[in-house]
């Protein structure tokens, strides 16, 4: 890893940070690239107290001016981008339904709140789909310029459980991860000439802001789908950022050099179970 510039987007969030501040101790310089330009800074504040190199940098992963314009501030104080990780995602309540199954009785219900799939509106399906996938899109259209051609280079998507089979309630969330999946492998072949290996990460389930509303209620108590989740993963528990810390480091070095085109789950098995 050592001086690689890699360029973290959403690095301001809860997994991103955990990368980041991993990449920085074994060598790596670090942007930290995240809408909310505060959590960026905060972020690499923090390695840089470590005695690490990094800047956080705000920018938008859905406006490629907005990407533009942080590689022309990148490339001038950290040098040009050897690794891109797109972490910037998640899902968003327009996407999600109320409902694991449609009941008839769901049709007569008059709550407001409550949503079936009939009730799904279009704008919040297209904010989620674009911010997974087209907020994967742009930055690789921008950063992998730096990369073609150079030694070393690489791409890390995240991707998600939902992918290989689709959560119950996220129909939106689910699809938009699968796109992340399938355009993982694509790029991978379309970059393999041109030395920019492109590999990601399915985690499984960590307990983050995104969604803590489903997993948790007001009192911090689970929910049935969260239990339901922890019953489904064979290790019994909820992922920790740090799980997701040696796979990132692997297929971000030179240990995965012919590794190209993978979605590696990161769920204490829950991929592998099938409930029964
Ligand atoms: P998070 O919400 O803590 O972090 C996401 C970050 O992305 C935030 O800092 C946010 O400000 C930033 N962001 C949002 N929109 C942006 C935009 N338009 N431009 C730039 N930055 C933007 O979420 P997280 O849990 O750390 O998730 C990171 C990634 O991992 C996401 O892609 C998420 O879908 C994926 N993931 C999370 C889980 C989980 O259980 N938390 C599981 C599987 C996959």
């Amino acid at each position: 890893m050592n001086n690689k510039v890699v360029v973290l987007t959403g690095g301001g969030g809860v997994l991103g940070k955990t990368m980041a501040l991993a990449l920085a101790k074994k060598g790596a310089k670090l942007a930290i690239l995240d809408l909310r330009k505060d959590a960026a800074e905060k972020v690499a504040e923090e390695i840089n107290q470590q005695g690490g190199i990094a800047i956080g940098v705000s920018a938008n992963v859905l406006k490629k001016e907005s990407l533009l314009k942080a590689r022309t501030e990148i490339n001038s104080e950290l040098g040009s981008c050897d690794i891109l990780i797109n972490g910037a995602g998640g899902n968003h309540p327009k996407g999600t339904t109320s409902n694991t199954h449609l009941l008839l009785e769901d049709l007569e219900n008059k709550d407001n709140d409550f949503k079936t799939f009939f009730d799904l509106d279009s704008d919040g399906i297209q904010f989620v789909f674009n911010l997974n996938f087209i907020g994967t899109l742009l930055p690789t259209q921008v950063f992998a310029q730096d990369m073609v051609g150079k030694e070393g280079c690489c791409i890390l998507n995240i991707s998600s459980m939902n992918a290989f089979t689709p959560l119950t309630k996220i129909p939106a969330y689910s699809g938009a991860k699968a796109a992340i999946s399938n355009f993982t492998q694509w790029l991978a072949v379309h970059f393999a000439k041109v030395g920019i290996r492109v590999n990601a990460l399915a985690p499984g389930f960590f307990l983050t802001d995104q969604n803590r509303s489903l997993l948790t209620d007001s009192e911090g108590n689970p929910t049935q789908r969260g239990k339901t989740i922890i019953e489904h993963t064979p290790m019994g528990r909820y992922g920790e950022p740090e799980d997701l810390i040696g796979t990132t480091e692997w297929l971000c070095g030179e240990g995965s050099k012919f590794v190209t085109g993978i979605v590696v789950p990161i769920d204490g098995g829950f991929s592998a179970f099938s409930g029964v």
